[in-house]
């Protein structure tokens, strides 16, 4: 029995030591797939090496407990095998949101079921669960609504008249059910439970459902390090180091990310949660000048005899599949003296690090691609900013109308290249549903058709320009 348990606690090590290695390897993109593959084998062993825990009085966990196991791992295995096969890259958001719903609510659900054993002893040890519990229970509720927003479900941002004050008072309340299950210990009643863990839950729905817009992502970023934290606390409470460890790099790497979405888009955590913007389409102010249409034959030139050309993608583009034909262009470009360089927004896109992963998948080398900050000053000297499916990132409302959903976010200078080309289908907006005054200045172009086509029609004719 000792050697099971030596050799449990050792593998729970080595997993760990797998999350941190396969974690620090995500943080560049020519590494990341090694590191998913690094986190998995750990996650895969720490999985594996539960089936030794010995049960109460057996040498090994008791059978119905295995079969409730297997079978449990079996279904889930199963839909996220197809449903990670299926999904579009688009739609990842979505699916990062519910898995992290799933991952707060089996916190929640661990926690629960200690509550209910009654074999938990000390105030820390129902504190760290009622605190999983909580953190678990909103992150789960939350992250519900958060998938069904993003899936269009649920197309209307719902705000209550006194929302702030509901946050507060339901989030006071929750807690202090909380801290009398922490007081009664054992002796908590199932009505208690019952009311601490339904309150949760509401309070997780009604944060999220006034969210919406930009908002978004770093919402699910959010929940995400809470529910790395839920798993911390919960993993203390069945003394499962991996647990513990998975969940506080989880909790600590969402809440880097989210520092990070929320600075990128100028917004305060705070004003997301208790100021969020609704993500409903604007009527958007009148705006001043014409759209100009140009042909691919017309952009291909442009950016034939241009020195210098910047790229910006964006959602568009990914739906369109386009970023190889962008790619191929790129290299007809640079055969022809250009200098081409990639600029990605950190909200283009659908989901933190979209347009990286786009373009690293068809090929384009990374010291190509610049984020903002790096490029954002290249656009005064840059002979054409080719705009590709991207809206909301070039939208210079961002810097002027103080009323737009989205000032304050940085955006890319596309507007101080000499000439703008924005390759999109037609008049649909981004996904703040506003107008862009960037269209309609005088340096810009509409290059109008789905990506893919467009761009394939530009390489024909910078094809016979030699
Ligand atoms: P936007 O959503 O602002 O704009 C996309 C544009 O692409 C649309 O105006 C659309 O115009 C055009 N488009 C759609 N399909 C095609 C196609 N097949 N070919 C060419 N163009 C097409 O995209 P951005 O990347 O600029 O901005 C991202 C937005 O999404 C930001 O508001 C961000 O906050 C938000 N967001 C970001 C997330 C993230 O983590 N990155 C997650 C969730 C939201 P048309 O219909 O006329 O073609």
């Amino acid at each position: 029995m000792e050697e099971i348990r030596w050799l449990i606690s050792a593998s729970y090590f080595v997993a760990a030591i797998l999350f941190i290695f396969g974690l620090k390897e995500m943080s560049s993109p020519t590494t990341a797939r090694k590191g998913i593959i690094w986190a998995g084998v750990g996650m895969v062993l720490a999985t594996a090496v539960t089936f030794l825990t010995p049960g109460e009085s057996t040498l090994f966990m008791p059978v119905d407990n295995l079969i409730l196991m297997v079978l449990a791992i079996a279904i889930g295995g199963s839909v996220a095998w197809i449903s990670g096969k299926r999904v579009a890259m688009t739609d990842m958001p979505q699916m990062v949101a519910i898995y992290n719903g799933m991952g707060g609510g089996a916190a929640a659900g661990i926690a629960a079921i200690e509550f209910a054993r009654g074999h938990m002893h000390g105030t820390m040890m129902f504190t760290l669960a009622a605190l999983g519990a909580l953190i678990g229970s909103v992150s789960f509720s939350g992250s519900i609504v958060a998938f069904a927003k993003l899936q269009g479900i649920m197309k209307k941002a719902f705000r209550l008249p006194t929302q702030n004050a509901v946050n507060i008072v339901l989030a006071l309340l929750t807690l202090g059910l909380g801290i009398a299950i922490v007081w009664s210990g054992q002796e908590a009643s199932a009505w208690l439970l019952l009311a601490f863990f339904l309150c949760a839950l509401v309070l997780g729905v009604i944060v999220t459902l006034p969210i919406g817009g930009a908002d978004m992502p770093v919402v699910i970023s959010l929940f995400n390090a809470f529910t790395g934290l839920a798993v911390g606390f919960e993993g203390y409470v069945m003394g499962n180091p991996a647990l513990i460890i998975a969940g506080i790099v989880v909790g600590a790497a969402g809440t880097l990310l989210t520092q990070l979405m929320a600075k990128a888009m100028n917004r305060p955590i705070t004003n997301i949660l208790f100021q969020p913007i609704s993500g409903e389409a604007q009527a958007g102010g009148a705006m001043e000048g014409t759209l100009k249409e140009v042909s691919a034959l017309d952009a291909a030139t442009m950016m034939h005899y241009a020195s210098k050309v910047i790229i910006i993608p964006g959602y568009g583009m990914a739906v369109a599949g386009a970023q190889h034909k962008v790619w191929e262009m790129t290299e007809l470009l640079e055969e022809a003296g250009v200098d081409v360089r990639f600029a990605i927004h950190p909200v283009a896109g659908r989901m933190p690090g979209h347009m990286n992963v786009l373009l690293a998948e068809a090929g384009v080398p990374y010291d190509k691609i610049f984020d903002l900050e790096e490029i954002n000053s290249d656009f005064n000297q840059a002979d054409v900013a080719l705009v590709i499916g991207a809206n909301d990132v070039v939208n210079p409302v961002a810097r002027s109308d103080k009323s737009s959903p989205i000032y304050g976010m940085p955006i890319l200078n596309a507007d101080h290249a000499a000439n703008v080309i924005v390759v999109k289908r037609g008049q649909g907006a981004g996904y703040s549903g506003i107008e862009n005054a960037l269209f309609y200045k005088d340096n810009c172009h509409m290059l109008y058709g789905s990506a893919q086509k467009v761009i394939a029609e530009v390489i024909q004719n910078v094809k016979t320009m030699g």
